[in-house]
């Protein structure tokens, strides 16, 4: 049979790296053809954005400031907008997984060449997932022409990250390698890419927790995600995400601290079904990969729940239920009742 037969796919993307790369977008955007460029950046990027916009000079015909968190589609209707009356065939988007989010979903609406330029540790910028919102409902594609054609990671961009968001992102990062490894469709390559990303964040986030503007770390654990984001690129998430989404669909919670808060309770849950990933992630974690990432994700600011990023404790069953109704593949089942019995934990 093909039972075991497995697909690698990679997207095309032209991707610069190293501090300082922020200054090669114009050219960047000038051997892409472009001659009138829409920078959307957030509001945390708003100073390499004015930088953008000067460098630019007329070729800047448009900017858009207020991308926001899972993409709702008025929000991009409004980008489109200012988009189309300032005649721009190219999209440049700097900040976290909302601007890059914005600037696919405004790509696969005019096909609009775009640069993403990261500025956290989300991976949004080399996979083909598109999450968008409309009426409080979330659907999610996979498209890869909506894969960024050039990205451009400058760590210099992150040094300003406040603790706990690069915790949080780098967390969030994370997620999508350990994931990768116990993917039903994992291959030589996702395994390679996964155990190296793992590596590199579990070393370097807490240097950079420790040094938070030490370049050296930051560059680190900037390529560190990158690697992880094109493990989520190329195979399927399991339980983690899975819930992931249904939480933050349901209750509207800040992303990135979601996943880190998630994170050791799956593992707990699932690696011991899993003893290729527990393996492959030993090395990195002293032999505890629970244990490493459960001290990771404690915050400075103390205790941390679901309760207290404000998912009401009588929800938990309703998000059990479903998510063991049509499970996400995962290397164990996740039966309601077991599921419930994660979630108080988290909670
Ligand atoms: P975000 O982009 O919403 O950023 C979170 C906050 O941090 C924002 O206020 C932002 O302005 C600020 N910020 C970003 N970079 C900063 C920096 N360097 N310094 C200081 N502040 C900074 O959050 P995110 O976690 O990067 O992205 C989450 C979004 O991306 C969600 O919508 C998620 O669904 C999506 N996402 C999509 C994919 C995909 O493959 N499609 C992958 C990961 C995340």
């Amino acid at each position: 049979g093909t039972a075991r037969v497995r697909v690698h796919e990679t997207f095309p993307s032209r991707v610069l790296s190293g501090p300082g790369a922020r200054h090669r977008v114009p050219a960047e955007a000038e051997r892409l053809g472009a001659r009138r460029v829409l920078l959307v950046a957030a509001p945390s990027a708003a100073g390499a954005a004015d930088e953008l916009a000067r460098a630019f000079g007329p070729r800047l015909a448009a900017r858009f400031g207020r991308p926001a968190v899972h993409t709702p589609v008025a929000v991009t209707d409004e980008a489109a907008r200012s988009a189309g009356a300032a005649g721009a065939d190219c999209v440049v988007a700097v900040g976290g997984g909302s601007a890059v989010g914005l600037a696919k979903a405004l790509s696969a609406r005019t096909g609009m060449p775009q640069i993403a330029v990261p500025t956290t540790y989300a991976g949004s910028e080399v996979t083909p997932v598109l999450g968008e919102t409309e009426n409080g409902v979330k659907t999610t594609r996979r498209d890869p022409a909506v894969v960024p054609g050039t990205v451009v990671y400058d760590p210099e961009l992150t040094l300003g990250m406040p603790a706990e968001l690069t915790r949080a992102s780098a967390l969030n990062a994370l997620a999508h390698a350990v994931e990768a490894l116990w993917a039903p469709d994992a291959t030589a390559v996702s395994d390679a890419l996964a155990t190296e990303a793992a590596g590199g964040l579990l070393t370097a986030l807490p240097e950079v927790l420790a040094a938070p503007g030490e370049l050296a770390g930051r560059e680190r654990l900037q390529e560190a995600a990158w690697l992880a984001g094109l493990c989520l690129a190329q195979t399927r998430m399991g339980l983690h995400h899975q819930l992931a989404h249904v939480l933050g669909g349901s209750f509207g919670l800040p992303h990135a601290r979601l996943h880190a808060l998630l994170l050791p309770h799956v593992m707990a849950f699932n690696l011991p079904s899993a003893p290729r990933a527990a393996a492959r992630l030993g090395p990195a974690t002293g032999g505890d990969p629970v244990a490493a990432v459960r001290r990771l994700a404690e915050r400075d600011g103390g205790p941390d729940g679901l309760g207290a990023l404000g998912v009401p404790r009588d929800g938990l069953g309703a998000v059990a239920e479903r998510v063991a109704a049509r499970p996400y593949p995962n290397p164990r089942a996740p039966e309601a009742a077991v599921l419930r019995a994660l979630l108080e934990a988290a909670w």
